[in-house]
């Protein structure tokens, strides 16, 4: 693959709409030649060209190879800097057959265009300075976001909070790092430039602050991969029939979305636009290996990772006194883990739920259903819904979503302890004022004010294309 930085000479063509049929598609050239290439194909119905259209117009008028009419199209106009990528745009609006759009492709490579690699597009617009790195890897979370909490984080990112705040900091570091620098350029007279006190106090705030990001990184992760649930319970108490139920009851809501098939989303439900993950349900389907005593192994490893527990019983064979215990080991297994508990007795077909209800008080609140005859069941939905991603975090909160971010974050804050311990034990200048750099670096990293062309690889060809 040619550089990223070296390959904006080309003008590049890419079909931007998902694969397959649709009513119309998209197809979307960019370059210094887009208008020449597509004025090769494209005739307006009035006879006027693209080059010389008003930039933010459409044009309707038709492609065609030679006499041949293609298709009829509308065009769009986008001339640079003023459009997604800082490059001269055309999209044409063509009908859906996946017929028509290749021939379209194909003509506008066979005129000068090139095919666009994935995320060719994000990194022209990263290249010509419209949005940085954090905002252009927040295109690809945007377009893969899969529920509403997933999507309100990286629509934050993609508007660029995030880069603010990352940006602010580095140029409070580089002038800290200016001064110390400048103090070695007079070594000899022994000045002070930068004052010692108030560059301890931000190198603690920013040391602070970056725990905090990296912290968050984990709920991030949980708001886009899906809140994890553990449903778990001694053998027999019905946690496949329940598991069963659940997911196919709910499979409705899930199947609205776009392009899920049922392999793909097999232990997930949305609730109210929230992903809700079961996790490690494997051996409830075949129930035969689980533990005999709630209190062992893999039972306590998931519920250690999940954020919702629903803990089903058979009021038959576990009664109140034993479900206390039991509730309390895994609630102190749970730590300060944000999570909630959802006891939940099963197989309220076979006894008086009334009466049950009464003497299960003691242990607080306890859901009662049937997961064979679906009592209760709208009940526990809502227990599980009213866990959302809120208790994990605050709407305006940074949240890390992005490894590639946190491994940044983490370095930055190593960098950062460095530089404020050699502060304090009097380490010479010129050291101090290389841990700053460092830090400088990382932090660079992260919005891309400093790259490396397999950093832009290995992050634009995630992208999908067209992108
Ligand atoms: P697991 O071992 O916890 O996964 O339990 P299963 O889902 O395999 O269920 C164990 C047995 O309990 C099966 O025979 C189910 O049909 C039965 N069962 C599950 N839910 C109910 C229920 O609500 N009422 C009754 N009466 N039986 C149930």
């Amino acid at each position: 693959m040619e550089s990223p930085l070296s390959r904006s000479e080309h003008t590049i063509a890419a079909i931007a709409t998902a694969p397959g049929v649709g009513a119309i598609a998209v197809i979307r050239v960019s370059g210094k030649d887009a208008f020449a290439i597509c004025d090769r194909v494209f005739q307006s119905g009035k006879g006027k060209t693209l080059a010389l259209a008003q930039s933010h117009s459409a044009l309707f008028g038709t492609i065609r190879e030679s006499d041949e009419v293609v298709d009829e199209v509308l065009a769009l106009v986008l001339k640079g800097p003023r459009s997604f990528t800082g490059e001269d745009t055309v999209e044409f609006s063509c009908h859906g057959s996946t017929y028509i759009q290749q021939r379209i492709l194909d003509l506008l490579i066979r005129n000068g265009a090139r095919s666009a690699e994935p995320g060719e597009f994000t990194l022209r617009a990263f290249m010509n300075g419209k949005m940085d790195l954090t905002e252009a890897e927040a295109v690809a979370d945007v377009i893969a976001a899969d529920s509403s909490g997933s999507h309100r984080l990286a629509i934050n990112q993609m508007r660029g909070g995030f880069s603010n705040e990352i940006q602010l900091l580095r140029e409070k570091l580089i002038e800290f790092a200016s001064l110390l620098e400048l103090e070695l350029d007079f070594s000899e007279e022994d000045v002070e430039f930068a004052d010692r006190t108030r560059l301890i106090q931000l190198l603690d705030e920013a040391s602070l602050r970056m725990q905090s990001l990296s912290a968050s990184f984990e709920s991030g992760n949980v708001i886009k991969s899906g809140i994890p649930v553990a449903l778990t319970g001694k053998p027999n108490t019905g946690k496949s029939t329940l598991l069963n139920l659940i997911l196919n009851e709910e499979r409705a809501i899930v199947s609205d979305i776009a392009g899920t098939t049922r392999d793909t989303i097999e232990e997930e439900i949305v609730i109210n636009g929230i992903k809700y993950r079961f996790i490690d349900t494997a051996g409830i389907r075949n129930a035969t290996d689980e533990i005999e005593r709630i209190g062992v192994g893999r039972s306590f490893d998931k519920m250690r990772e999940a954020s919702i527990i629903i803990y089903l019983f058979d009021p038959s064979e576990t009664n109140p006194e034993e479900l206390k215990v039991i509730l309390n080991e895994i609630r102190n297994s749970k730590g300060d883990s944000p999570h909630i508990m959802i006891p939940t007795a099963n197989k309220s077909d076979r006894y008086n739920t009334d009466f049950l209800k009464k003497e299960y008080e003691v242990v607080g609140d306890v859901i009662f259903i049937s997961a064979k005859n679906h009592i209760g069941i709208n009940e526990l939905m809502e227990w599980i819904g009213s866990f959302t991603t809120e208790n994990l975090s605050s709407q305006n909160q940074t949240i890390l979503t992005n490894i590639r971010h946190k491994e940044s974050i983490d370095k930055t804050h190593a960098a950062l302890q460095n530089a404020r311990n050699g502060l304090v034990n009097g380490l010479a200048t010129d050291l101090v004022a290389i841990d700053i750099r460092t830090a400088l670096m990382h932090l660079g990293e992260i919005s891309g004010a400093i790259t490396t062309d397999d950093l832009l690889e290995s992050i634009f060809s995630k992208f999908c294309i067209g992108k």
